[in-house]
């Protein structure tokens, strides 16, 4: 019920976690630079959402919550492309197959960082904040 559906041209809550949207009207961005990798602007969040005026930081150190989300992503990410990498290129005792696997998987890590720690940021506060199908109707009554 909860998954990709789109209601009124909206996200559902899985389009919206991933694309980094508002989580009460996923509609607005919770970045101010749509782009995560100009590095020093990754983390920059308005205060409220453009859109909606939700709150994004709910108290002060609400995203430090944020490392246990990023380190689940981190795991989940790794036995992903450990079943890739056994897959395709696959895994030996003999060879160093598993160091090279190692090797890539850490630095697809470091790559996709950017883009990670929003998205832990996005799960985070979509944990926190439910969506608001009221002010959906608001705007369609407008
Ligand atoms: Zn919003």
């Amino acid at each position: 019920m909860m998954s990709g559906k789109k209601k009124n041209g909206r996200p559902g809550i899985v389009g919206s976690v991933l694309t980094n949207k508002c989580p009460r009207c996923r509609e607005g961005a919770l970045f101010i630079n749509p782009n995560p990798y100009v590095l020093r602007m990754t983390m920059h969040m308005p205060e409220n959402c453009p859109v909606c005026g939700q709150k994004f930081e709910l108290q002060t150190g609400f995203y430090f919550g944020t490392g246990y989300v990023s380190y689940g992503i981190t795991i989940i990410l790794s036995a992903l492309t450990l079943v890739l990498w056994w897959f395709t290129i696959g895994i030996g005792i003999k060879d160093n197959r598993i160091w090279w696997w190692l090797l890539s998987n850490a630095a697809l890590l470091v790559l996709l960082q950017p883009y990670l720690q929003r998205l832990a940021r996005s799960i985070w506060i979509a944990i926190f904040v439910k969506y608001d199908k009221n002010r959906d109707r608001e705007q369609l009554n407008a």
